[in-house]
């Protein structure tokens, strides 16, 4: 599919010892991804050659920044398909988009009494910005029951809208789970009662190709550093129609047309939405990590992933008491387990002694915790540049553990 041994030579952290023993098996992507020589080299060579600050300057350098910044957005808008780069908004991760879109959609559209519909496996993000709109507009939460193997209850689904619902919010992929949910077909039943929808991209978009024109969603978060991009990037992409109505999120530089005490006027989009100096060099640095995705093939990666995914349950389902939580198809590069009573902090912190890296705890998904009566869980979770030889150290190192116990 691809040369992993030249993938991974991209990526410099790959070759680093743990506690000066043990080769690195980093199998924490879903937390954040390690970054490939060309995105770091792209940020260090803007900094010293070209940097100057955006949208402002008449001078060679800014012009030059500026373009840099406004071809990042192009990358961003061809990436996910969207139709114009006016509904690709800069932001700082995909907690600030969903927390624009439920702070200016609930502005905007809503009143007390109007509700928004997540579902039981969200991240905290798509849970606790909706919660916030709640407390300061009056709005109310409904939320979309699952299974017990971590599948969305579609019939549960349909049967939460009525004529206050006004904007469906879900998760893409969970981030526990590793459920890939039905996108399409929620988007398609919100559009049956003319709610829009906002999906949350932050686990899907290292793993698959998304196509926010073909899925129809109206509105798409995603994170630059879960797909190999510099920390401190997102993306919100929006249906002009939907952002041209909302109120802006913050008031500062670059949002506004002209300015007076007696009014301000607000800028087209995007710039409405992009208050303040945006991190142009981290815009720069997540165009390139989304170039090197399309090099390697988004196609390529997920079928790489997915073997390795199936792989690693088949192994890991070897391992006596061992319960992996999610479902069986649909299943994403996200592998949450327990193993018999082995508390989940004492599996990650021993795994840590070996080199592994995983995560442990509720995973910003205290909800989902709480329904699965669980108190946390670990979770291993690949990207485009692990190996069987990582599954099968984390398989060798959860044997020995368990061994210990
Ligand atoms: N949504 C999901 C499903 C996630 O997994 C995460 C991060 O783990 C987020 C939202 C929040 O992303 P960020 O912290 O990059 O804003």
């Amino acid at each position: 599919m691809y040369d992993i041994n030249r993938v991974r030579k991209d990526f410099p952290i790959l070759s680093k010892v743990i506690y000066d023993k043990y080769p690195l098996v980093y199998l924490d992507n879903a937390a954040t991804t390690q970054k490939p020589r060309c995105v770091v080299d792209a940020m260090t060579d803007e900094y010293f050659n070209v940097n100057a600050n955006v949208h402002r300057g008449v001078h060679f350098l800014s012009q030059q920044a500026t373009d840099l910044h406004e071809s990042s957005r192009e990358t961003v808008r061809r990436f996910i398909n969207a139709g114009k780069t006016s509904e690709i908004i800069f932001t700082r991760g995909t907690t600030e988009s969903i927390n624009l879109v439920a702070t200016c959609f609930a502005d905007a559209f809503m009143k007390a009494g109007d509700e928004v519909i997540v579902s039981e496996m969200e991240h905290h993000s798509n849970i606790v910005s909706w919660q916030i709109a709640a407390q300061r507009t009056g709005i109310v939460l409904r939320v979309i029951p699952i299974s017990d193997d971590g599948v969305l209850d579609m019939e549960g689904y349909k049967s939460l809208f009525n004529e206050r619902t006004r904007i469906v919010s879900c998760t893409h992929v969970s981030n526990v789970l590793g459920t890939i949910n039905p996108v399409r077909e929620i988007i398609r039943i919100a559009h049956e009662h003319g709610v829009p929808t906002l999906i949350d991209g932050a686990q899907s978009t290292p793993h698959f190709a998304v196509d926010v024109r073909d899925m129809d969603c109206d509105f798409y978060a995603f994170s630059g550093h879960k797909i190999y991009g510099p920390t401190g990037v997102g993306v919100l992409y929006g249906k002009e129609r939907w952002l041209e109505k909302m109120p802006p999120y913050m008031g500062g530089g670059d949002m506004i047309k002209t300015v007076s005490f007696n009014g301000t006027t607000f800028n087209d989009l995007p710039y409405k939405f992009e208050a303040g100096t945006p991190d142009y060099i981290a815009t720069t640095g997540l165009a390139k990590a989304l170039d090197y995705v399309s090099s390697i093939g988004i196609d390529n990666i997920y079928r790489y992933e997915q073997e390795l995914t199936q792989y690693a349950i088949s192994q890991m389902l070897e391992i006596d008491e061992m319960v992996i939580f999610g479902p069986r198809t649909n299943h994403d590069a996200v592998i949450s387990f327990q193993v018999g009573n082995i508390h989940h902090l004492d599996m990650g912190t021993l795994l840590d002694r070996l080199g592994i890296a995983v995560r442990t705890g509720h995973h910003c998904a205290e909800p989902l915790m709480r329904r699965l009566g669980i108190e946390g869980t670990c979770r291993a979770s690949f990207a485009l540049y692990n190996t069987t030889d990582d599954v099968d150290a984390l398989v060798n190192g959860i044997q020995r553990i368990r061994k210990m116990f």
